[in-house]
């Protein structure tokens, strides 16, 4: 797979960097340092791929704050059994099927754009919309 790269667009006639996670402008021309504008007159030069401040943050989650994380959020959201050893099997399995999903699409290019769209699908659709294939 290709390396990935900063995302350089036109904005209303002014050259633009987003954020290579949620497609926000980063910055435009005005405050493009010399790499920058090299990079954006040229494709043939490489420039790391930029984040806003959202994102840099979310990128800063360690894998086990994120294993933490959705675990609780299993845990608390769906795991009603008296039993806490079946409290911690479900919430396990809750965890390792979204993890199996994921990673399912990764290969495939599929990532933010993908899950967002899956999303929207799901929050906009109905049961028999959803359950019937
Ligand atoms: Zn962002």
């Amino acid at each position: 797979m290709e390396k990935e790269r900063a995302i350089v667009k036109w904005n209303s006639s002014m050259m633009a960097i987003l954020c290579s996670g949620c497609r926000t402008i980063i910055k435009t021309g005005v405050d493009f340092t010399p790499e920058e504008w090299n990079y954006a007159k040229s494709k043939g030069c490489y420039l790391e791929p930029q984040y806003c401040e959202k994102c840099k943050n979310l990128k800063m989650i360690t894998p086990k704050q994120k294993a933490q994380s959705i675990y609780r959020d299993a845990y608390l959201r769906w795991c009603y059994e008296i039993s806490q050893d079946k409290n911690v099997l479900t919430a396990k399995s809750i965890c390792e099927y979204i993890c199996n999903q994921v990673l399912s699409d990764m290969g495939a290019d599929r990532g933010y754009e993908f899950w967002t769209e899956v999303r929207y699908i799901i929050l906009n659709s109905n049961h028999m919309e959803l359950y019937n294939s």
